[in-house]
C-alpha cells in the first residue's frame, strides 16, 4: 500500500513536472484571422466562422510565420496578443468570439439601413484648417522617425524615440492656448510606452474621439540587428496625426475630448492599443469614434485612392468617411478587408468602440517594402497622397469632435 502510494506520488510529481505551462514553451494565446491560421496549419482552439476569427496558442516560430504570412499579404500587423487577459476572461473565448460575431452582425444590418447624410454641410473653419496642412512638416517627421535604427518594442532601448516624440509634442504644444495634456502610457505587455495627447472637450469632455497610429517599427529579421526605418509603416500615419494636432491645437477648443495616440508594440500583437482600449472600457469611457492611421504614404492603388477596411470597423464611420470625403477630401474610396488584427483599430473594435481604418491602398496593392530596411522615404513615397489622411484626421478632430453624431446602434 505504502509502496503503491509512493509510486502514485512519484507518477503525480512526474506528471506535474511535464505539465506544459505557457511559460515553459514560451507560447502565447492570440486572436487572428481564421483563414490565416488555417493556411498555416496552426491548431485553432476556438473559432467563430461568421466573424472569421480564431483563437490559437502559438510558439515564437508560429508567431513569426503568422507575421510573415500577414506581411506577404500586405498587412501591417496580423494578430492580437491575448497574454494579458487569457487567464481571466469573463465568459471565456466563446463569449469573446461571440461578441465579435454580434458586432459584425450589427454592422451588416446597418449597411442595409438607409444612408444617413453626415458632414455634408461644409464647415468653413474646418475647410480653412485643411488648407493649412504643410507637406514639408509631414516629410520632416517621416524623415526624422525613419532615422532611428529601429523603433521595435523588443529592442534594448525601446523608448528612445518615444521620449523624443514626447519632447517634440511638448515643444509644439507650448504655444497652444487649449487645455492639453501630454503623457506616456506604460504597459504590462511591453517595456515600450505609448504616447497620448489629450485635448479636453469644452462642452462634452466625457465624450471622446480617438485618433491613433502605431509609432513602433519592425524588421522581419528582428533580433538580428537589422534596421527598421518604418517610413511608411508607420512614420507616415504618425506624421499625419502630428500635423493634424499642430493645426487643431491652434484652433477653438473642441466640444468633445480628442485623444491622439502613438501606440507601442503594434507589430508584436497590438500590445499598446489592446491595453489602452481595455482600460478605457474598464473605466466605462464614452469613446464615440476611433480613427486608425497605419501606412498612408504608398499609393499602390493610385494617387488618392483610399482603401477603407470593412472588417472589424464601424459601418457608420465608413459612411461618415464617404460623406466627409465628398465634402472635404475628394479622394476615391475603395472598400477592402484586411482580416482580424491587421492594425490597432481591432483593439478598440473588440471592446465595442466604433473604429475605422482608411489605408494607403487596397491590401494587395500596399507597400511591399514594409518590415524591412527598405521602408525608407523614396521616389515611391507620395506625400500628396498622404495629405488625404491628415485631412481625415482634421475631419475627426474638428467636425466629429464638435458634433453630437454617434453610432446609431
Ligand atoms: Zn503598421
Amino acid at each position: 500500500m505504502k509502496t503503491a502510494m509512493m509510486a502514485l506520488l512519484f507518477v503525480a510529481s512526474l506528471a506535474q513536472a511535464h505539465v506544459p505551462s505557457l511559460e515553459s514553451f514560451n507560447t502565447k494565446p492570440i486572436l487572428a484571422d481564421l483563414k490565416d491560421l488555417r493556411a498555416l496549419n496552426i491548431p485553432v482552439m476556438a473559432k467563430d466562422e461568421f466573424a472569421e476569427v480564431g483563437y490559437a496558442v502559438v510558439t515564437p516560430k508560429m508567431q513569426q510565420r503568422i507575421q510573415e504570412y500577414a506581411h506577404a499579404n500586405g498587412k501591417c500587423g496580423g494578430f492580437e496578443d491575448l497574454s494579458q487577459e487569457a487567464q481571466n476572461l469573463t465568459g471565456g473565448f466563446d463569449a469573446l468570439l461571440g461578441n465579435l460575431a454580434s458586432l459584425k452582425q450589427k454592422n451588416e444590418l446597418y449597411d442595409r439601413a438607409p444612408f444617413r447624410a453626415l458632414a455634408t454641410q461644409k464647415n468653413e473653419a474646418l475647410a480653412s484648417a485643411i488648407t493649412e496642412i504643410n507637406v514639408d512638416n509631414m516629410k520632416a517627421t517621416v524623415q526624422w522617425l525613419s532615422s532611428y535604427p529601429d523603433r521595435n518594442n523588443r529592442s534594448a532601448q525601446p523608448n528612445v524615440h518615444v521620449e523624443d516624440m514626447k519632447k517634440k509634442l511638448e515643444a509644439m504644444l507650448a504655444s497652444s492656448t487649449l487645455p492639453y495634456e501630454v503623457s506616456l502610457v506604460s504597459h504590462t505587455s511591453t517595456k515600450q510606452k505609448s504616447v497620448r495627447v489629450r485635448l479636453t472637450g469644452s462642452e462634452k469632455p466625457n465624450e471622446i474621439v480617438v485618433l491613433g497610429g502605431h509609432l513602433d517599427s519592425i524588421n522581419m529579421g528582428w533580433g538580428s540587428g537589422n534596421k527598421a526605418p518604418g517610413a511608411d509603416d508607420n512614420a507616415s500615419g504618425s506624421a499625419n496625426l502630428l500635423e493634424a494636432l499642430r493645426i487643431v491645437s491652434q484652433k477653438v477648443q473642441p466640444k468633445r475630448t480628442v485623444d491622439f495616440f502613438w501606440y507601442a508594440g503594434e507589430e508584436s500583437g497590438l500590445l499598446g492599443s489592446a491595453e489602452i482600449a481595455k482600460q478605457y472600457k474598464a473605466q466605462n469611457a464614452d469613446v464615440v469614434a476611433v480613427l486608425q492611421l497605419d501606412m498612408t504614404l504608398f499609393p499602390g492603388s493610385g494617387e488618392l485612392v483610399i482603401g477603407s477596411m470593412t472588417d472589424f470597423t464601424s459601418a457608420w464611420l465608413r459612411d461618415y468617411l464617404k460623406a466627409a470625403n465628398e465634402t472635404y477630401i475628394g479622394a476615391r474610396i475603395v472598400e477592402d478587408k484586411c482580416g482580424y488584427g491587421c492594425s490597432d483599430h481591432a483593439s478598440w473594435h473588440r471592446q465595442g468602440y466604433p473604429a475605422i481604418m482608411p489605408f494607403e491602398a487596397r491590401m494587395n496593392d500596399s507597400n511591399p517594402n514594409i518590415h524591412s530596411a527598405r521602408d525608407l522615404v523614396s521616389k515611391d513615397s507620395n506625400f500628396n497622397h498622404s495629405v488625404a489622411y491628415t485631412k481625415i484626421a482634421l475631419v475627426f478632430a474638428m467636425d466629429l469632435a464638435n458634433s453630437t453624431a454617434r453610432q446609431p446602434y
